[in-house]
């Protein structure tokens, strides 16, 4: 068989995984978190287990006291856009994964251009590709990763389809500004093109910066796809639950392809995801991310700080990028392996996050993880 993707190996979460398994590392390289969900969840997951007729088919689209729990949440926490309709723009997915394949799956064309910011999430490029899409890459300059609009001007055309963002984005944790979004709103005026705005970090924006979605730009929301994750909101990667919030006509396509991608997610867990949201009408669990998060990464940078590491700021997410180019001259997976095998701590190499493997001299540190865990790892890195 001639593969379609002969330039892709085994994912990089997945090859340094196995490493921290094999060496014993603390693994903070694949973005999960070391702790559990909320206890109530736990319990109304295990309570959804034993009810009767939870046990058939999720309607196509998501349970629909699901998709209305989060169209009341959305419309709390951006009380600044119309409040998405639950029956029309809301599709709950097998996590942002599968949203993120139904929405190239159904809008991109062989030949259409896809604009890809680098550094990436390793989906992005090989998805549109088995579209037959063409990914026009921009790099996000370090250590802001932010977009040059000038350099993202001159790769917009009339045969650009889809514009991906990431915001806070991985690896970097970078956040897309006002200024962000009004500069691509405004090189998108007058052109056919959509945004995919990946926002599974959504909630995971620090120093009481102001967290703006795609939908919360007038000219932006009617040609976006906005994605989030329960995976990352209540520490449950593990559940794949994940939604696309998008105008109707867009909604419907992305529908097309979900109904025969997956058909329809979990129906217990949809509604364990349920009952978290509805117990919950001020969103304190939403709001509380940001400081709970905060201050891990505060921990795990003045840990690092004091072993004499070079670290890049952190705005959002949940990823720490650090320097390594002082240490090691050998490039980052040489440097990430070495971390494993002699430091014992698993970590990512950047240029993972490149279609070409472009080295900028960083890893990247998980630390979604408990303040012992991070202790740990900063110990064995001094
Ligand atoms: N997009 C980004 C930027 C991510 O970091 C991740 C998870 N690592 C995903 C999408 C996938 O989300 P999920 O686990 O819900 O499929
Ligand atoms: N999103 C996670 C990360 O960036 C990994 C998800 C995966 O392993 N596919 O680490």
């Amino acid at each position: 068989l001639q593969s379609k993707l002969p330039d892709v190996g085994v994912s990089i979460f997945s090859q340094m995984t196995a490493l921290a398994q094999e060496t014993g590392a603390i693994n903070l390289a694949q973005g999960f978190p070391d702790y559990d969900p909320p206890q109530a969840l736990l319990e109304a997951l295990a309570r959804h287990a034993r009810t009767p007729g939870y046990h058939q088919y999720a309607p196509m689209p998501g349970l629909p006291r699901l998709r209305e729990a989060i169209a009341a949440q959305v419309a709390r926490l951006q009380p600044d856009a119309p409040a998405p309709d639950a029956a029309t723009e809301i599709t709950i997915t097998a996590g942002a994964t599968e949203a993120l394949y139904a929405v190239l799956a159904a809008v991109v064309r062989p030949g259409d251009e896809v604009l890809v910011f680098e550094p990436a999430y390793d989906l992005y490029g090989p998805a549109i590709r088995l579209q037959g899409g063409v990914p026009r890459y921009v790099r996000l300059p370090a250590p802001h990763f932010r977009p040059d609009w000038d350099a993202v001007r001159r790769v917009v055309s009339a045969r650009t389809r889809l514009v991906m963002v990431n915001t806070p984005h991985n690896p970097s944790g970078s956040v897309f500004t006002a200024e962000d979004w009004d500069a691509l709103a405004k090189l998108l005026d007058g052109t056919n093109a959509l945004v995919l705005s990946d926002e599974v970090y959504e909630h995971l924006v620090f120093d009481g910066a102001p967290r703006l979605s795609a939908r919360q730009h007038p000219a932006l929301r009617e040609r976006s796809f906005v994605l989030s994750s329960f995976g990352k909101t209540y520490h449950a990667t593990g559940w794949k639950v994940g939604y696309c919030i998008a105008p109707p006509a867009l909604s419907t396509e992305v529908r097309r392809v979900h109904q025969f991608l997956t058909f329809s997610v979990s129906t217990p867990t949809q509604h364990a995801l349920a009952d978290a949201l509805e117990a919950d009408p001020t969103d304190a669990h939403a709001r509380g991310l940001a400081g709970f998060y905060q201050e891990k990464r505060d921990l795990f940078r003045s840990l690092l700080l004091d072993g004499g590491w070079n670290l890049l700021p952190v705005p959002g997410g949940y990823f720490q990028l650090a320097r390594y180019d002082a240490f090691s001259p050998a490039g980052d997976l040489a440097f990430a392996q070495y971390l494993a095998r002699e430091k014992g701590v698993a970590v990512v190499p950047v240029s993972a996050f490149y279609h070409d493997g472009f080295d900028e001299g960083l890893v990247r540190f998980c630390f979604a993880k408990e303040a012992a865990t991070l202790e740990a790892a900063a110990a064995r890195l001094r």
